[in-house]
């Protein structure tokens, strides 16, 4: 506009009226410096001349359509997205998504804070069964108006939803629960509570088969090592047994699993063994450099990631509206699902180590997060720093032997 204004530009081509301006207050704009300057506009689906009242009399009925169609459209779409999102009211069970209020679209804060609270716990590796018992006692209660359970919690951050995106889950009539991850295909009306990175990470933890987010021992106790030590003589997993009082870790000597029962070792001598190795190991300055380089690894990942289902997306919309066909986009989406799968893939690996991120500190640092940890953000730290710690018969001439001990690091 100021190069025409200025004498620089004396024709303006373009494709059709409704795309040289975006309101009809702008072709105005546009029809005044064509009187003062007498500049030629020509566009490929016709020409129109702007020095003639009919000319000008076309340009602004073109430009009125187009801007009618823009807003009858923009309207149109929201009255389908709330129609959508509303649909989902109906297969939900006709109660409201937690963190939103019944339109399902206004957030109410003090949910959402629970939300975001869960969430970076659970990133930080903590069992989705110790955050449920927290909530319980804090009496954080569900839509339904119950306690938090592990499976509720697991879908709740597993939704795309609290992302802001809409996902799609295709209903199959030989499966009776809903799978756990649908296909993240829209933007949603509803704003989201935590950032789709986020989600994304969440997704891929919580839909990680080598995650056992049930694991919780029948006592409700929770043992630090239950289930990474392994017996130094059979080879099975070790669980903790409190006997006459004292806690101890034994093989469970269970008829037919192949479990020799022969080894025990003290439960509380043991943890604070395992704990005294693992910050020493993870007090070196190479291991934080690593985890620091992995951090974005895990992010760059996060990112592709994202990029895929946004291409997904676009070539959906592209069907949607005819620009390509079926044929076409099935062909289009199969390498980018590929790709899609064996990032979620290796984000899911990535996402197990991601409790130390938070973790790692000089010595005094580490230990004095330890302490405030309760035993499954502290069993999160172990899992992400040992795969397994192998417990060698006890020396009969020694009452207390670390020499037993022998761990398996993940790299
Ligand atoms: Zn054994």
């Amino acid at each position: 506009m100021d190069d025409i204004d200025a004498g620089a530009v004396d024709a303006i081509v373009c494709w059709h009226v409704d795309r040289l301006t975006r309101s009809p207050r702008e072709l105005e704009d546009v029809i005044d410096l064509a009187d003062k300057r007498g500049i030629e506009l020509a566009t490929v689906t016709g020409e129109i001349d702007l020095g003639t009242p009919t000319g000008r009399l076309i340009a602004r009925m073109l430009g009125a359509a187009a801007r009618h169609e823009a807003e009858h459209k923009a309207e149109r779409q929201k009255r389908q997205r709330r129609q959508n999102a509303e649909a989902g009211k109906v297969s939900g069970g006709g109660l409201r998504p937690y963190g939103y209020a019944d339109d399902r679209i206004t957030v109410i804060e003090e949910e959402a804070a629970i939300i975001r609270e869960a969430a970076r716990r659970a990133l930080a590796g903590e069992s989705l069964s110790s955050i449920c018992r927290d909530f319980e006692q804090r009496d954080v209660r569900t839509p339904a108006d119950r306690h938090w359970i592990p499976t509720t919690l697991r879908r709740l951050l597993a939704s795309a939803r609290i992302s802001g995106r809409r996902e799609h889950t295709p209903r199959s009539t030989s499966e009776t629960t809903r799978p756990l991850l649908g296909e993240i295909v829209a933007e949603a009306v509803w704003p989201a509570i935590i950032t789709a990175v986020d989600s994304d990470r969440l997704r891929a933890l919580l839909n990680d088969p080598a995650r056992d987010y049930r694991r919780q021992s029948a006592t409700g106790r929770t043992y630090l090592l239950s289930g990474i030590l392994r017996c130094g003589r059979c080879g099975h997993r070790m669980n903790g047994r409190p006997r006459t009082g004292v806690p101890r870790y034994v093989c469970p000597n269970v008829p037919g699993s192949g479990s020799c029962g022969g080894i025990a070792t003290n439960t509380a001598r043991t943890d604070d063994h395992v704990r005294d190795m693992l910050l020493t190991a993870l007090d070196s300055p190479t291991l934080a450099q690593r985890i620091r380089s992995q951090t974005g690894d895990d992010h760059n990942l996060a990112e592709l990631v994202r990029a895929d289902e946004e291409q997904l997306e676009e070539l959906a919309e592209a069907w949607a509206t005819r620009e390509i066909s079926r044929k076409e986009w099935m062909a289009a989406r199969a390498p980018i699902d590929l790709r899609l799968e064996k990032n979620r893939a290796e984000l899911a690996g990535l996402s197990r180590h991601s409790p130390l991120i938070t973790f790692i500190g000089t010595a005094e640092q580490m230990l004095n997060r330890w302490k405030a940890m309760n035993v499954s953000q502290q069993r999160a730290i172990v899992a992400a720093t040992v795969r397994t710690i192998s417990v060698a018969p006890a020396n009969p001439r020694k009452r207390w032997d670390p020499d037993r001990f022998t761990f398996d690091w993940i790299a």
